[in-house]
């Protein structure tokens, strides 16, 4: 038995899709085969897309201008500014993150546009690709997808970047890097779009708390071949699971993930005795949200 709300099947997997399966298939199959999502703005992730916005309409600007002369850049970087932050509403002060701002989203810009401008100067990194949507086939032709923020060249070897916002930093931070598949998969993307190895990913990082930043990060997480073989495989033996439970209609609740970020948020639907009962909570808690890897930013509610 499983609910009676309309199931969108997907033809491809991703990291998020992967990632929330592989802590709960339950709640992968409410949030991405059922669609729905808490309903209510998450500051956290809102001023992350803004941030990515930023960044791609400044190397956009930059790319079409064709120039050296970066005279020109501080106009290119306000108008980023203005078409990211455009509508941006700030957190109430009672909300956990009232400090994402647009004065801290200006401040957090201005900063990264410093560190873009003396790159630019310094000719250290060539930007080939920006926000690059892929679909690319496994070695056993399922497809897998996803979307990365640049590909660049960097001392004649190919990079993935990827531009993080976060209010967590410690000394432990890089290490979330290293295993990551979220990591490991844009090497592998990056390869198969160029047709030439990836060295890996640099991740530049936004760091905003209350009382601390804005500053920036950043930090490298190379990848081998054999690194890439196994991540395929890894892959595929995942995939294979989900496909059996997608033609059986049944995704087991994983209650090891229930205390993930403060508690899940379905945990009083998975509560109740039966799914007439969740399908009338899914219905009141929650907005119907598609998500879509190469349309991040069109994706409703929240979502961790
Ligand atoms: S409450 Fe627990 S079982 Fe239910 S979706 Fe969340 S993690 Fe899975």
């Amino acid at each position: 038995m499983s609910s009676l709300l309309p199931v969108i099947p997907r033809e491809t997997l991703d990291t998020s899709v992967l990632q929330t399966w592989q802590r709960c298939p339950r709640k992968a199959y409410l949030q991405y085969w059922l669609n729905r999502s808490p309903g209510g703005k998450n500051y956290s992730i809102g001023f992350g897309i803004m941030y990515h916005t930023f960044r791609e309409e400044l190397e956009k600007m930059w790319q079409d201008a064709d120039t050296d002369d970066l005279n020109l850049a501080a106009g290119f970087c306000r108008a980023a500014i203005e078409i990211a932050s455009d509508e941006w509403e700030d957190p109430p002060v009672e909300n956990s993150k009232a400090f994402l701002t647009k004065q801290r989203f200006i401040q957090s810009a201005l900063q990264g546009f410093e560190a873009w401008v003396a790159e630019k100067r310094n000719k250290v990194f060539n930007v080939l690709e920006v926000e690059q949507g892929f679909q690319l086939p496994l070695p056993s032709g399922r497809i897998f997808g996803g979307r990365f923020d640049q590909i660049l060249e960097w001392n004649g070897q190919l990079w993935v970047r990827d531009f993080k916002t976060t209010s967590r930093m410690g000394k432990s931070y890089p290490k979330m890097f290293d295993p990551n598949d979220q990591m490991t998969c844009y090497t592998w993307a990056a390869s198969q779009l160029s047709g030439r190895p990836v060295k890996g990913v640099i991740i530049q990082v936004i760091y905003n708390t209350k009382n601390t930043g804005p500053e920036h990060h950043q930090f490298i997480s190379t990848r081998s071949e054999s690194q890439i073989e196994e991540w395929q495989q890894n892959v595929e033996r995942e995939a294979t699971i989900i496909d059996q439970h997608t033609e059986e209609g049944y995704f087991p609740m994983r209650t090891t993930g229930c205390n993930d970020f403060n508690g899940c948020f379905y945990r009083e639907c998975c509560g109740m005795s039966s799914w007439k009962m969740r399908d009338a909570w899914l219905e009141s808690h929650t907005v119907e949200s598609h998500w879509d890897f190469m349309n991040p930013d069109e994706e409703k509610g929240i979502v961790d």
